[in-house]
This record gives structure tokens, sequence and C-alpha cells, in this order.
């Protein structure tokens, strides 16, 4: 049923003097959804949206899937919604075994967390225990979580609340190359640059014996950001020299997003020491986890658990997700779609200088908004994710500077609502 405007309100004023004054909400009129399918969404006045943001990414196939809701049905017609990870959990193991086996990491071991956050964490803790250091590379513009030590990593101060640190982190060049010092040199010199960046500041910003380096293969947070492929091949041989361990973080990246490979990673021909997941695994659920080498994973020695990570409800409901996607090789929509939403937007920034860079892989494309000197323009990005609302279309926004436009459909989606989505924002840009 259609609620008033004014119950709408009502909630607005209720969310925010019960939640947080950073829990910041999309649109002026926030949007409240009462049911979902496909790649649609209806909110509470009855107004449809096709969904090109897919819960920033959580919603890998789309909504109400009936292969992936009969499984997690079945799963909690037994009762067990959870009891406790101390007990061996099937649908846990096997969840694992394919993580394992899809990874490509020889001997892997996967550890499962409730979010993205909690699995850069466990990363975190195994490569500083393993390497006994508390030293730590990172990206600029990164976003890796909210929790003390993955909100330490994370390059972008609109979403690193504190300062102070678990760990001590060097920042690196190489994410983000629109606005980057070399945005201008060839694939091949943007790398070498970054490399003798990467060099530098091992050998002169921190003090020796660096426990790892962590970075997204694709910049989710930080706008799509989108290296050339093989800047990570070349970071890896010099990471190796110095025996420092790499962690990819595939939140985003992960599952076929990107549409050319399975893991973002893998676009860069790098076998990580571990990757970290969450998001679309679970389609909806919430789970996120650690896949790493086996001697990784093993190096800590004390009891650790964590209390619903792997439950039978979530374990379930992402192997469901898991075995749709490559039974029904989404990957392969997601590079065709990918390809046509990036054509398309190149075709219409042609004429609209407001587009200063459209990017990405597969199914996750940026939109980079500039003003007349180039310069970002967070107040466009803002008009377009209100007037493709308007339109009927939800849409992300990102980057250092909240300039940049976001797409990432359900990779499920359709040619015909590719056009769809690209006619709207046509229209609005
Ligand atoms: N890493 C990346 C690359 C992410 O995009 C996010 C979430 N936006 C996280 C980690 C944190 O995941 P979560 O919100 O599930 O804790």
């Amino acid at each position: 049923d259609a609620m008033s405007p004014t119950e709408g309100d009502q909630l607005l004023t209720r969310h925010r003097a019960v939640m947080p004054k950073w829990l910041a909400l999309y649109y002026e009129n926030p949007i409240e959804l009462a049911s979902a399918s496909g790649r649609r969404v209806t909110d509470r006045d009855g107004r449809t949206y096709l969904d090109f943001f897919a819960g920033i990414l959580t919603n890998a196939i789309g909504y109400d899937v009936a292969e992936i809701s009969d499984a997690i049905r079945s799963q909690l017609a037994t009762g067990v919604l959870h009891t406790s990870t101390l007990y061996l959990i099937r649908s846990q193991v096997e969840l694992a075994e394919k993580i394992a086996e899809l990874s490509g990491i020889p001997d892997a071991k996967v550890f499962f967390t409730n979010s993205g956050t909690e699995a850069n964490e466990t990363a975190l803790m195994l490569a500083t225990q393993f390497r006994r250091s508390d030293q730590v590379l990172a990206l600029r513009n990164s976003y890796h979580g909210r929790s003390f030590a993955s909100q330490a990593i994370t390059g972008n101060r609109g979403w690193s609340a504190s300062s102070l640190s678990p760990v001590k982190v060097s920042w690196v060049h190489g994410g983000y190359r629109f606005r980057s010092p070399f945005k201008d040199y060839s694939d091949a010199d943007y790398i070498k640059a970054c490399v003798a960046d990467l060099r530098e500041v091992i050998e002169t910003t921190t003090a020796g014996d660096v426990a790892c380096m962590i970075a997204e293969p694709i910049q989710g947070v930080g706008g799509f950001a989108t290296p050339p492929d093989g800047l990570f091949t070349a970071f890896k041989e010099v990471l190796d020299e110095y025996g420092i361990l790499f962690i990819s973080d595939e939140v985003q990246t992960g599952w076929g997003r990107i549409g050319s490979h399975f893991w973002g990673i893998q676009a860069h021909g790098v076998v990580p020491d571990a990757m970290t997941f969450a998001k679309g695994l679970g389609n909806g659920l919430a789970i996120g986890g650690v896949v790493a080498r086996g001697d990784l994973m093993d190096c800590i020695t004390a009891n650790s658990i964590s209390t619903f990570g792997g439950n039978p409800v979530s374990t379930t409901g992402a192997l469901a997700t898991l075995n749709f996607l490559l039974d029904n090789d989404l990957q392969q929509n997601a590079e065709k779609m990918g390809e046509r939403l990036i054509d398309g937007l190149r075709t219409i920034a042609e004429d609209r200088p407001a587009v200063g860079d459209v990017r990405g892989k597969g199914l996750m494309v940026g939109v980079e908004l500039v003003g007349p000197a180039g310069e970002p323009d967070p107040k466009k990005a803002a008009g377009v994710l209100e007037g493709a609302r308007e339109r009927g279309l939800l849409v992300g926004k990102g980057g250092l500077y909240g300039n940049v436009i976001r797409l990432a459909p359900p990779m499920t989606v359709t040619e015909e609502e590719v056009e769809e989505a690209l006619g709207i924002l046509g229209d609005v840009l």
C-alpha cells in the first residue's frame, strides 16, 4: 500500500532523531523501499525504479530470485537460523571449498565474517602477525571499511573518521589516475611512475619490514577509479623483492562483476596472498570473508571464531548465489552489458563537457563530473542523482570529491535495461 508523504517525513524525522548524524542518506527525500523484483525496486509511495546501484553492489543477481529465496527458505524451515559456529555447518564448508578453489590461491583457506570491514580487519591481523610488523602500504583514495584498522587504511578523509590507527600506514599512488600527477602519462609510463613512487615510499618513508600492501583492483567508494592492467603486476614484483604480502580487497570487484575476470586482481595476472570479499556474495544477506594462503591463515595460534560469520542462513544463501552466478555465466553478461554501458556513456560524453571521464570495467562504471576548468563538480553529481531518481533510475555517487556517478546494476541486467538507463542518463546529463 502506498504511504502518505507525511508518514515518510515522519520516518525521516525519527531516523534523524535516533541515528548518528553522520549516517548519510541518499536524496533530499530519502527512499524507503517496500518491495523489489528483478532489477526493479518499489518505494513506499508506490514508485518503481530501475536499480543501477544494487545496494552498493550487494545485489549481484537482483531481487526476488527464486533459486536463492527457495534455498534460504528451506534452511529457515529446518529451524536452524543459527546455533553456533562451534558446530559443523555443511553449507559453510561447501561454500569455503568453492571459494578456495575459485580463488586460484594455492592451498587456500577461508574464514567467514559478516562484512567487508571485518574481512579486512582479519586480513590485516593475519598479515601483521605473519610478518611481525605493523607497517602497511595502502593506496590513496582507497576505502576498506569502518573499523579502527580498516578506516585507518582508508585514504579518503570523508570516510575515515579517526586519525588514530593501530597500524602504521604509508600511502602510494596508483588507484586514482584521473587526478594524479601522472594523469596524462601513457599506461606504461603511468605504471613506471607509480612503481617508482612505491619504491621510494618503501625505502624512505617506512621503517622497513613492511607487513603488506592492501589495494582495491578498482576503487569502489573512490569513484570506480580504474588503474591500467599491469599496475599490480609491476607492484607485485616490487613487493616480492621485499617479502611484502599483497592483499586484494575484492569486496566490490569480486564474483565476475568486472566482466573479463572473476576477481578484479586477475586482470593483472596477480595471485595475491589473500583476498577479502563481501557484498555480492550474499545477494543481500550479510556475509564477508577472507581467503588466504594456508600458512598465512594459520599463522595465528589463538582460538578465533565469529559468532555469526558463516552462519547457516548466510552461507546457504551465498552458496545459492554463487551457483546461480556460475551456472548462468553472469560474468559474461557483466562483460557484454558493461561494454554497452561504457560505449553508450562515451557517446553521451562527446557533446557534454561536464563529463570529464568515463571509466570502469564490466558492471562497475564511473562517470566523473567536472566544472569548466576540469575541477571536481560534486553539485552536478548530486543533481544527476536527483534527476535520475525523478526519472525512475537509481544510481550511486562516489569519489574523493563526491563528483563521480557510479553505475553497478545487478549482473543479470538486460540490454533493454541498459538502454533505458542510458536514455535517462543522457537526458539528465
Ligand atoms: N572494502 C571495500 C572495497 C568496500 O567497498 C567496502 C564497503 N563499501 C568495504 C570494504 C567494507 O565493507 P562493509 O561495508 O561490508 O563492512
